[in-house]
């Protein structure tokens, strides 16, 4: 009988590549074993040895209300008791798109599919159909999920294993993506002024979540929505972190502009797999069966995910959990700072809302090149201290810390007391 976490990672070795199927879940980046959890309840997750972790790992930011809330788990034993998947149209998927189309009104038509991944790529085919036009602008360590395009130059997911190249990829996929620097509205404008008519659509991250958490400054969203409107090229904002993340809605509705096109997952399934593309009706009905273009997917709005996500909005837009969420993420950003400080540490903490990120390096941190700066061993030993003492964060020092409902005030505080030993001992 396999006990440990070392036991069973092991076993995870000899099935997965780097016993892992994602590769933000090894610990390539901070060096070790992961543990092997077991279960999650409310703010807290389980490892294998029945060690209790505070949660601020998120799954990676789908839950927000934390793991097995009790609205969610009803939902989803009611769906499996009626079927998972019918493959028709169903009156879930009605009900919940109409849902999102209320808190997110850009959203004249949608689709929904099981993936970011999937909701990017799709938007990326339907913004190119549209156009006629095959480039896409992004902006470097943003992560748009794995599809080919969104590849180069990608933030998180590649950057913490190391992969500034992903082999596999064509090159002439990425001759048609160009990677500009993110708060760089000068670099964006020459490049739109010079060369724009080949732009099919700029894609950002609203609030970037994936080398840290970085917020767009205004002059930069401006250049944006201006240049590419500019050039005929559409917007996409990819929201799969920040839809209902900060605010019941899309981020798009805080920063007060309204973009073509727009990308969701995460969050909106309640912690089911879950993606969704959307905006402009003249874009979305180029979509077969009404247009040109094409995109499907077998489980594409099933009623789990469906039923999950009407739960899940059910309770947000009751709840309105979103002030309370970044008063703890506020409580926890200036304890990690001011603690930080106390030991004379290089430490730069980026918080939007209820969502902030750690950095080993004096900041500011606004742009890619700024995260890449920050100290690989400082925070390597800051996530295994935090470990050690029951705090789960990713093992990346790109990835964001999520506060959740169901973290309490004394979960606030137990991580100020863990951290501040750590900090300590990184000071020695
Ligand atoms: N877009 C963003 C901003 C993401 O952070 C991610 C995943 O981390 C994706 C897209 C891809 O989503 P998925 O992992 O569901 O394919």
């Amino acid at each position: 009988m396999c006990a440990t976490n070392e036991e069973w990672f092991t076993r995870a070795e000899r099935l997965f590549p780097g016993g892992v199927n994602s590769p933000a879940r090894a610990y390539a980046a901070v060096g070790g074993t992961p543990p092997v959890f077991v279960r999650g309840e409310g703010a807290y997750v389980y490892d294998v040895e029945g060690k209790r972790y505070i949660d601020y790992l998120a799954a990676y930011g789908p839950l927000i209300l934390g793991h097995a809330h009790p609205a969610i788990v009803s939902a989803i034993s009611r769906a499996a008791a009626e079927g998972t998947v019918l493959g028709t149209t169903t009156t879930y998927e009605v009900e919940f798109a109409e849902r999102l189309q209320s808190a997110i009104p850009s959203l004249e038509r949608l689709r929904f599919t099981t993936s970011g991944t999937e909701g990017v790529m799709s938007a990326i085919r339907v913004a190119r159909a549209f156009t006629g036009r095959t480039t896409i602008v992004k902006f470097s360590g943003c992560y748009h999920g794995h599809a080919d395009p969104v590849l180069g130059d990608a933030g998180s997911g590649t950057a913490t294993v190391g992969l500034s190249h992903v082999a596999g990829v064509p090159a002439e996929t990425l001759r048609d993506v160009w990677s500009l620097p993110y708060n760089d509205p000068e670099t964006l404008r020459t490049t739109m002024r010079k060369r724009g008519e080949r732009v099919a659509a700029v894609l950002v991250e609203p609030v970037v979540g994936n080398f840290g958490i970085v917020p767009p400054e205004p002059e930069f969203l401006r250049t944006i929505h201006e240049e590419a409107a500019r050039a005929g090229a559409l917007v996409i904002y990819d929201e799969v972190i920040t839809a209902f993340r900060f605010a019941y809605g899309a981020v798009q509705s805080l920063l007060g502009y309204t973009p073509d096109l727009t990308v969701l997952g995460k969050i909106i399934g309640g912690g089911v797999p879950i993606g969704a593309f959307g905006g402009r009706r003249d874009v979305l009905e180029l979509l077969a069966p009404l247009g040109p273009t094409f995109q499907a997917g077998t489980f594409a709005g099933n009623p789990l995910a469906m039923r999950a996500g009407l739960a899940l909005l059910d309770v947000l837009a009751k709840e309105n959990p979103y002030g309370e969420l970044e008063r703890k993420a506020i409580r926890l950003a200036e304890g990690l700072t001011a603690a930080a400080r106390r030991y004379r540490l290089p430490f730069t903490v980026n918080r939007f809302g209820g969502a902030f990120s750690t950095h080993f390096v004096d900041g500011p941190v606004r742009t890619y090149a700024d995260a890449r700066r920050a100290d690989d061993r400082l925070f390597s030993r800051f996530f295994h201290g935090l470990r050690e003492r029951g705090i789960l964060i990713a093992p990346s020092k790109y990835e964001a810390w999520f506060t959740m409902v169901p973290h309490t005030w004394d979960d606030v505080e137990a991580t100020l007391r863990a951290a501040e030993d750590v900090f300590a001992e990184l000071a020695r």
